[in-house]
This record gives C-alpha cells, sequence and structure tokens, in this order.
C-alpha cells in the first residue's frame, strides 16, 4: 500500500473516531460498569418452547481432591486447558424451563440467594425472560444437591414458586430425607448435604411429591435414571413431535473434565463407579441418537451434542441462533 494511501486511512480512521467520541475523552459517552445481559436463551422443540435460565457461574480454588482418582497436577492441567483462572475451576449452573403448550416446567432451581455471590440469578433472568415465579406450575428436582434446590425459596425463606407442584425423584427423596442414613453420612461434604436438605427443604416436606423412573412426568417429559452422582439422581427426555432433548442435569459436572475424561471421579459422585457407568451409557445414547443435549454445569446456554472422542467425549456446543 504506498504510503499516502495508508496515511489517509489513519487520518480518516483518527476524524471518525473523534467524530465518534472514542478519541477525545471529554466528548466520550462509554461507561464502565454495567451489568451483563440478562441469562436466557430460547429455542423451540417440536411444539415446546425450552428456556435455559442462567443461575449465574462459581470460580473457586480447585480442591485437592476435586477430581478423586487423578493427581492435582493432571486435573489442573484440564483446568489450564480450558482456559480457566489459573488454579481455580469454574463450574456454571443452569436450570432448564419447558413450556408444554399447557404448562411451564421448570428442571432445577440454582443456588437460590446467596448474598454476595456470582450465583443466584434465577429469580432475574427469568423475570428477563418474561415469567413470574407464579406463573410456574410444575417444578422437578433432578437431585438433592444444594445448588439444584435452593432456588426453591426466596431470600426470606418463603417459596419461590408459590403456585407450582414440586416433585423429586423419589429414590433421591427417600435417600437424603433418611435420618438413617444423615447418621452414616461419613464425609463433610455428604454431612452438609444431608443438613441442607433439611434446611431448605424440611418446611416444604407436605409440599413435595415424588417421581419414578421412567414415568411421564408432564407430557412429554419422562424421567430417566441417572443413578450415581446421587443415589436418584434424574436426567430428562422431553420430546415433541419428532425432536428430543436430553436434559442430562449432573450425568456429569463441567464437561472440559468429565466428559473428555468420562473415566474421571468428580468429589461431588456419591457413587463414583456407578455415576462413571451412567456416563458411558448416558453419552453413548447420546451420541448415537446425535440427540441435542443440556448440560447443567455446561457453559451457557449449555446446549450441544455429543461425540465419541477416543476413550472419552466431545461437546460441540450448538451455535447462538436469534431465532428460537
Ligand atoms: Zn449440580
Amino acid at each position: 500500500m504506498p504510503n499516502a494511501t495508508r496515511r489517509d486511512l489513519v487520518r480518516g480512521a483518527l476524524a471518525g473516531g473523534v467524530a465518534l467520541g472514542l478519541v477525545d475523552g471529554a466528548r466520550g459517552t462509554a461507561r464502565l460498569g454495567d451489568p451483563q445481559a440478562p441469562g436466557f436463551y430460547r429455542m423451540r422443540l417440536g411444539t415446546c418452547e425450552v428456556t435455559i435460565l442462567n443461575d449465574g457461574a462459581r470460580s473457586f480454588p480447585m480442591p485437592d481432591r476435586f477430581v478423586r482418582n487423578v493427581p492435582r497436577d493432571e486435573a489442573l492441567g484440564a483446568a489450564q486447558a480450558a482456559y480457566m483462572p489459573p488454579g481455580q475451576v469454574t463450574v456454571p449452573f443452569n436450570p432448564t424451563l419447558i413450556n408444554t403448550g399447557a404448562k411451564l416446567v421448570l428442571i432445577d432451581t440454582g443456588n437460590g440467594p446467596v448474598p454476595g455471590a456470582p450465583v443466584g440469578r434465577l429469580k432475574a433472568n427469568l423475570a428477563a425472560a418474561g415469567v413470574a415465579p407464579e406463573d410456574v406450575d410444575l417444578v422437578l428436582i433432578s437431585h438433592l444437591h444444594p445448588d439444584h434446590t435452593n432456588g426453591l425459596k426466596t431470600a426470606d425463606g418463603t417459596p419461590a414458586f408459590p403456585k407450582a407442584e414440586i416433585r423429586a425423584a423419589a429414590v433421591d427423596w427417600a435417600f437424603w430425607m433418611n435420618d438413617d442414613n444423615m447418621a452414616k453420612a461419613a464425609d463433610a461434604i455428604t454431612q452438609a448435604y444431608f443438613a441442607n436438605t433439611r434446611r431448605v427443604l424440611g418446611d416444604l416436606r407436605d409440599r413435595i411429591g415424588t417421581f419414578a423412573w421412567d414415568e411421564e412426568v408432564a407430557p412429554g417429559i419422562t424421567a430417566l435414571a441417572a443413578p450415581g452422582h446421587t443415589p436418584g439422581h434424574t436426567a430428562f427426555a422431553v420430546a415433541s413431535g419428532s425432536d428430543r432433548l436430553l436434559v442430562q442435569s449432573d450425568v456429569t459436572n463441567i464437561p472440559a473434565f468429565f466428559l473428555q475424561h468420562p473415566d474421571w471421579h468428580v468429589m461431588y459422585d456419591h457413587d463414583a463407579d456407578q455415576a462413571q457407568a451412567t456416563r458411558h451409557r448416558f453419552y453413548d445414547m447420546a451420541a448415537s441418537e446425535k440427540a441435542l443435549v443440556v448440560g447443567y454445569h455446561f457453559p451457557f446456554p449449555s446446549l450441544g451434542h455429543v461425540e465419541r472422542d477416543g476413550p472419552g467425549y466431545r461437546l460441540v456446543p450448538i451455535a447462538w441462533n436469534a431465532a428460537p
């Protein structure tokens, strides 16, 4: 490019920048520190509408035994390969709302209100998506871990979805609400989970029903056995017309670790060997079917396809589509 032409381009660009207020600070209008865009993503599934709602994400120093059966350095290598903050691991949380045309069904409820934490955004993102809490007809709980149940309560302890029927997997409910099981809990994490179920769900006992595996829990929504992460951990298949979506819940935690390495055991799995077997069975099914999968702990909007990749699997995220 001749020098004169390049000079003209630079001069033109500067003049344009000044006109836009980008160069002259006194005339600039750009602000810093605005909040993030609302986190919801909508898509059609047959005659249903599916909305993924982001509850936020947590980054925290990787615990020593985050992956129980590999050395910490190897797990940190996977975090680095996924460009997580140095020494940390990032876990997102994404509940799913299904509008069947007749009912609004929410699957899992996020972390609930946690002051100062970068989570608990479900309520705000529901509002941004145009849904009031009292519009929700049915809440399905995939398993009784705090990041899935605690959004059932508001900050003042009242029910967050006052008109909704609430149902949890029968096997999980029976396990976590049993005091003998609580007395036998050996490790601190499991003890904390038991304490949390009583704190959050104790006074909702009479309002919470259960469902069985293979039951059609709402029109087109079937509960699928996916035990291991917890005894009654449940995934869901949502079918409408010829479309099918697999709501995997926590078949795996973050995909950069446990989808790529399905034989790695995350510290939160109740029965690690059973969870590993469930992962293989579930992802072999998803890969064979070429099914669309939503993962509670996948990066938002947490939708993609799963492919076999060597001894593991890989997630092929969907591209953002402006038209639902
Ligand atoms: Zn979870």
